[in-house]
């Protein structure tokens, strides 16, 4: 508790957390989840958590100082299924970089060279091609609004992915208003 000016501030602010399979249903069965966590695959999906947040930005990410995921509550709702999906697996693969001890930030790189995303990126693809998607689709799905169109290329090419995307605009862009 911090007082000044004649007001007290209660710097201590809840974060609540729910449980991840009340929301997400099914990903202890699927192969891509069961390869990245082996046997411990239910155990750590029933310890995993999950904050929400309500401000109309941001999608979704993983907390680096206990591993839980934090969600928009808007892109959970509005966003396309196969992009929560991927992007579900994609964090899953930073939960399981937690778990091991590795670091989920790289404040001196650019987000599309951080290691940790490299390989985020390179899980998802895989995935995505296990589902169907053609590459084109993929370097799309790559294509988000915090980065450059350098920057997407180079991804695409860490990845594994040529070719060209279309001059659409990012699939994700900011949420609905
Ligand atoms: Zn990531």
């Amino acid at each position: 508790m911090d007082s000044q000016y004649g007001v007290e501030i209660d710097r201590r602010g809840p974060t609540r957390l729910y449980p991840f399979l009340r929301f997400f249903r099914g990903f202890e069965r699927n192969p891509a989840v069961q390869e990245l966590f082996g046997r411990a695959t239910l155990r750590v999906l029933r310890g995993l958590k999950v904050e929400f947040f309500s401000a109309r930005f941001g999608y979704m990410g993983t907390s680096d100082v206990d591993g839980h995921l934090i969600i928009s509550n808007h892109y959970l709702r509005d966003g396309k299924f196969r992009d929560l999906y991927l992007d579900i697996v994609h964090e899953l693969c930073h939960v399981n970089q937690f778990r091991r001890h590795r670091p989920l930030f790289y404040p001196k790189l650019s987000y599309v060279d951080a290691p940790s995303e490299i390989e985020a990126y390179r899980f998802t693809v895989r995935e995505g091609r296990r589902i169907g998607m053609t590459d084109r689709e993929l370097i799309e799905y790559l294509r988000v609004e915090w980065i450059s169109p350098v920057e997407h290329r180079r991804l695409a090419r860490h990845v594994g992915l040529r070719g060209k995307s279309s001059r659409s605009r990012a699939r994700r862009r900011r949420l609905k208003r």
